[in-house]
């Protein structure tokens, strides 16, 4: 004799409640072979549900053995029993546990999705079975748009999708009218006609009475095992409906993989409009967090794009010669060894274009009664040229006004708004005090727009020999400004400068600082400090990511209920898993791309409105903004999803 299709033998579950536990089933030995319809009747709480579930595999025994086919249940694992489920069995709910968000032929092409039959013929099998149970006018219909029976219609539809061999239904007529319910056991009957294997779950005995075999239950054990005679035998019609056909196709795993994607990905898209003000406030989080993270980082950009100009201007391969060991240097003040001589040398090398020397001090500036201290900064006439500085009226003094040790001065944009005040007409040509000294203005500056190396104070330019000459009584230099031919190396030029300086000083008491330096130091501060502040914006991503977290778990415990029939169809830990980190994920994705969207936005205006510099956005920060989005999604979702994944069918689906 072929082996039964279900046996079970001293099966037990136990319960846990509080200290104890209670027995739900005792010790029970039990076979039904393939294409029986056998009811198992007994009173509420008698145990019916926990045997009908360890029966469906959506529960396992806490003792004893539940062989199916021959294969040891109990040596299955989670998604080898999903994949039984999957292909063999059919389960029918007293209260039908249809997806509210579904239509009727969406519930039905369900089961199918986690086989990987194809779309196409997915649908049309969905529609042929609703078809048979009369339900061809109600496809697109939502369950909240049925009517009981139609609902309990849908469920067996459903059931039937993947072509079980084994119907389990609890209680299918309990919520139903007696109309609907003698549909729905007829509909039963067909399929037990037709070959299937039935086990119904019921507490009426008019309902058992149906079936060749009634089970009773009290207190969890098996009190009574008998054939019913009464038994209508569905006439064999003959007529093969075909609710057996198997309708697996061998799809190709990849094929399943993006269709299960596609599936989840709607299903992801349709739970975030449920719940759209929970969605949006979710994503506020991660729009916050990316939009600032890539506005810091633009902010950051530009701010070091402008003092970058701003030292360009200075002239791209200047080199500047300071005496003293290196910057900062506190005896520098006192090395008198870099004098006129050192530029003059300097200036005779091929591979420099212009060597201006500088001296400096500070003075007092005296026009009538007003008074401003200004540096006073001693030039050669190339100084202008090597720093690239720009007029806004009047001359630089030439190589004769330094020859003539000649008391002319270029004032600056702030020693014109400290002497000349209010005053409309040019300062050109006017006569101030340089501490003792008069000395006619022949030049303004064009003012400074912020940015490296500016500052408020008033600032003076006058020939180096008058400073020498009238102020410091010395011949030695503050420092040397070189400005190299345009195609040496800079750094090779430095080389030289500092090897022909060595020599003529027979020492290296100087020390030369060139505009690359400068740069380098600048790019490398400025990328720090946007490093720093970008990382204080990305904690606020990652306080939107714990939102993400929070409201996965909020959706999670809302649809435990949907898991469970999505495991009792045969969905695998991982599609369950996969379903709830592509919404976690999409949540995330949307969120960044919005916040990308508010950083450029909020960029534009701001670029509009200031003219002092503007944001730089990077392709690399908005690609970096996008897939970290995307990793929190992945990291901040999969607590939620694991739970989700790990739940056990039945639990679940005792929820309502
Ligand atoms: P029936 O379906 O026959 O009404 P059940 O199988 O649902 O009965 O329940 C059998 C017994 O097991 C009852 O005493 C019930 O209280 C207990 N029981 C069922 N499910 C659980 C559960 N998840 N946790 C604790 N006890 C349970
Ligand atoms: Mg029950």
């Amino acid at each position: 004799m072929a082996l039964p299709l279900i046996l079970l033998e001293g099966v037990r579950r136990d319960y846990p409640s509080g200290e104890g536990s209670v027995v739900a089933l005792d010790d029970i030995d039990l076979s039904i072979e393939a294409g029986e319809m056998v009811a198992i009747v007994g009173t509420s709480g008698s145990g019916k549900s926990t045997l009908l579930n360890i029966l469906g595999c959506l529960d396992r025994p806490t003792g004893g053995s539940y062989c199916v086919a021959g294969r040891d249940t109990g040596s299955l694992s989670a998604d080898e029993l999903a994949a039984l489920r999957r292909e063999h069995f059919g389960f029918i709910f007293q209260r039908y546990h249809l997806l509210a968000e579904m239509t009727a032929i969406g519930n039905v092409e369900m089961p199918a999705i986690y086989t990987g039959l194809p779309p196409s013929r997915r649908q049309i099998r969905a529609q042929a079975l609703l078809d048979r149970l009369g339900m061809a006018d109600r496809l697109d219909h939502r369950p909240t748009q049925l009517s009981g029976g139609q609902q309990q219609r849908v469920s067996i539809a459903r059931a039937l999708m993947n072509g079980a061999g084994v119907i389990f239904a609890d209680e299918p007529t309990g919520a139903l009218d007696s109309a609907s319910g003698t549909e729905v056991l007829r509909i039963l009957d067909e399929l037990h006609a037709s070959g299937q294997t039935i086990v119904i779950v019921t507490h009426d005995m008019a309902v058992a009475r149906r079936a060749e075999r009634i089970i009773e239950l009290r207190d969890g054990a098996v009190i009574s095992d008998r054939p019913n005679r009464q038994a209508q035998q569905a006439e064999p019609t003959g007529a093969d409906i075909g609710f057996g056909e198997r309708a697996q196709a061998p799809a190709s795993p990849w094929r399943v993989r993006i269709d299960q994607f596609r599936e989840a990905f709607r299903m992801a898209l349709r739970s975030m409009n449920a719940h759209r003000l929970r969605t949006i406030l979710t994503m506020l989080g991660i729009v916050i967090g990316v939009a600032s993270v890539i506005g810091v980082v633009a902010l950051g950009a530009g701010t070091q794009q402008k003092v970058l100009a701003d030292i360009n201007s200075l002239g791209t391969n200047t080199l500047e010669v300071f005496p003293g060991k290196d910057f900062g240097d506190v005896r520098s003040g006192k090395i008198t060894t870099l004098v006129l001589a050192d530029a003059q040398a300097l200036a005779g090398q091929p591979y420099i274009a212009a060597a201006s020397p500088t001296v400096s001090t500070s003075k007092t500036l005296r026009l009538g009664s007003i008074e401003a201290t200004a540096q006073v900064n001693g030039v050669g006439e190339d100084y202008f040229a090597v720093k690239g500085t720009q007029l806004a009226a009047g001359a630089f003094f030439d190589a004769d006004s330094v020859r003539r040790i000649a008391q002319d001065v270029v004032i600056d944009d702030n020693t014109r708004k400290a002497l000349f005040a209010g005053a409309s007409a040019s300062p050109i040509g006017r006569i101030i005090l340089v501490g003792q000294v008069p000395c006619r203005i022949v030049g303004l500056t064009r003012p400074q727009q912020g940015g490296f190396g500016s500052s408020a104070n008033p600032s003076v330019y006058l020939p180096y020999t008058t400073v020498q000459a009238r102020f410091l009584g010395t011949t030695s230099l503050r420092s040397i400004t070189v400005r190299v031919v345009d195609d040496a190396p800079t750094d090779r030029a430095e080389q030289a400068v500092t090897a022909l300086l060595a020599a003529r000083h027979n020492a290296k008491d100087f020390f030369i600082l060139n505009t690359d330096d400068i740069r380098r130091t600048i790019t490398s501060t400025t990328e720090v400090l946007t490093l720093l502040v970008a990382a204080i914006a990305g904690i606020s991503l990652v306080v939107g990511g714990v939102g993400v977290t929070n409201i996965m778990l909020v959706s999670v415990s809302e649809r435990i209920a949907e898991i469970g029939v999505r495991m009792a169809v045969g969905a695998r830990r991982s599609d369950i898993l996969q379903q709830f980190l592509i919404e976690a994920v999409l949540v995330c994705l949307i969120g960044g791309m919005i916040g990308i969207g508010l950083a450029l936005g909020l960029g534009a205006i701001f670029n509009i409105v200031s003219t002092a510099f503007s944001l730089r956005y990077s392709t690399t920060s908005i690609i970096i903004a996008f897939l970290s989005s995307m990793l929190i999604g992945i990291v901040f979702g999969y607590m939620p999803a694991r739970n989700a994944s790990r739940l056990d069918p039945a639990t679940a689906l005792a929820r309502e």
